[in-house]
């Protein structure tokens, strides 16, 4: 049989050491750790990639300069191109590497402001995450070096936490002597005011700019709070200077924060902001599956499969089912089946009836998202600040309700039917050419059944 004529493995072999030497150590773990050869056909080289938006983003940064390294090598002109390969290889390629890693390491004592089971061998990658978690992957491996500040953004329970501890847990275990301080944006907040009332300023700055790592969770918290702001921003300075990496977590993008100093708005969206989508069917099934394992529990596929079409946005959720169903089988002393899962989480999956909210929730959710008050909603303004948010809610009112587009206009302020359809259309437009607007509406339809719940 003739052998494979193209075979140009030495050249991308050769190409990717190139490339680490120059560009940074964190930018090579984060872009080329998980991209594989995958072979050669007539000039060109096939390489395996997580997602297509690795593909994009390599392409994007990348492809010019790796393409004219290989033309420099082999003298010809091969080009690059991509497959995807599926979730579950990969998965499996990281947990690898990191168990080895682990193996090798004498413990330390535990951190004590970290979980220690928010790592990264117990996080699942899958299409939604897998940015987030392989930058994150890059800074606990290089801290300081590269992407600083790092921000994690997107809805409750969908990981943010764990990342940024994981980051934490994965640098204390690496480094010898590193600092690492954790603290919720409350946290930091309520420590300040506390040194403040009793004079220990100096403690407090000294504890807060002496770190190598600084992980601040949630600092939508900060939102209005002024000092604390001021207070932020200088100890970012000061570690910024120092090339101390700080990480942090949002509920929301930072250019949606309301009531922040610019000044320190520009230092958050100065590094990396990453967004964290909620996971595909695939990937709630793989993390359930994770989660299964680890409690070493029995379950059958039949009831993974029904508390994953029916908990979609949330994983917190998807744990807190399996926890219940696992109380409940321990409590009568049963096996878990179909039927009892079904009878045990039905209140779980009751979706709030959709035909019970109500546009008047609609536009509070919504007025209170954009700093606007419900009347300014329902009101006759027409200027852009408010018209955006009412079309936005317009849109949502039809999509997750069974109102007439005459229902509905009737609600704003007594408008056409016609007002409604042209609001809609809008965002539908919108939606096609800004990739910030579906995870908006969905978070907002999620606050909106929340608010609904309480
Ligand atoms: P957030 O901070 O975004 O509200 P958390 O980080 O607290 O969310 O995550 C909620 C729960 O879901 C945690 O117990 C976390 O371990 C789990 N979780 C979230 N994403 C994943 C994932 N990809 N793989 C495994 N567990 C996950
Ligand atoms: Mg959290």
């Amino acid at each position: 049989m003739k052998k494979n004529e193209w075979d140009y493995k030495i050249f991308w072999d050769e190409t990717l050491k190139q490339m680490q030497s120059e560009i940074t150590e964190q930018e090579y773990l984060m872009w080329f750790r998980n991209m594989y050869y995958n072979r050669s056909e007539e000039s060109r080289i096939l390489l395996t990639v997580p997602s297509s938006f690795y593909r994009d983003q390599i392409k994007q940064r990348y492809l010019d300069r790796l393409e004219n390294i290989i033309l420099e090598l082999s003298g010809q002109k091969i080009s690059i191109d991509f497959v995807i390969e599926n979730k579950k290889n990969i998965k499996k390629k990281t947990n690898k590497s990191d168990k080895l890693k682990t193996e090798k390491k004498l413990k330390k004592p535990r951190h004590l402001q970290l979980n220690p089971e928010y790592t990264f061998k117990r996080f699942v990658i899958g299409e939604n995450n897998s940015f987030a978690a392989n930058a994150a992957y890059a800074i606990a491996k290089n801290p300081g070096r590269g992407y600083n500040p790092y921000l994690i953004y997107g809805g409750v329970g969908l990981g943010k936490t764990h990342l940024l501890q994981a980051i934490g847990n994965s640098a204390y275990e690496e480094f010898d002597k590193i600092k690492i301080v954790y603290v919720t944006a409350e946290t930091f907040a309520n420590e300040f005011i506390l040194s403040i009332q009793n004079k220990t300023g100096h403690i407090f700055k000294n504890k807060f700019r002496s770190v190598d790592i600084l992980l601040i969770d949630d600092i939508h918290f900060l939102q209005g709070k002024e000092g604390t702001q001021e207070e932020l921003f200088h100890t970012f300075n000061a570690l910024y200077d120092s090339n101390k990496q700080m990480v942090f977590t949002s509920d929301r993008p930072v250019s949606e924060l309301k009531s922040l100093s610019d000044r320190l708005r520009s230092r958050f969206e100065r590094g990396l902001n990453v967004d964290l989508q909620p996971p595909n069917y695939e990937t709630r099934v793989a993390i359930l599956n994770k989660k299964i394992e680890e409690k070493n529990v029995n379950i059958p596929d039949s009831v993974v499969e029904l508390i994953c079409k029916n908990i979609k946005n949330n994983v917190r959720d998807l744990e807190k089912a399996l926890t219940k169903l696992i109380a409940y089988a321990e409590l009568v002393n049963k096996n878990i089946t179909l039927e009892i899962a079904q009878r045990q989480l039905k209140d779980f999956f009751a979706e709030p009836n959709q035909k019970n909210i109500t546009i008047d929730t609609i536009q509070k959710v919504v007025a209170e998202y954009f700093g606007l008050s419900f009347n300014d909603l329902r009101g006759k303004r027409r200027n852009k600040s408010i018209a955006y948010p009412r079309q936005i809610a317009m849109y949502i009112a039809r999509e997750i309700t069974e109102f007439s587009t005459t229902e509905v206009g009737i609600e704003f302020g007594g408008r056409d039917h016609t007002t409604v359809m042209h609001a809609c259309q809008r965002i539908e437009d919108r939606l096609k050419t800004d990739p910030t607007m579906e995870p908006l509406i969905n978070h907002l339809i999620r606050s909106i059944k929340e608010y609904k719940n309480q």
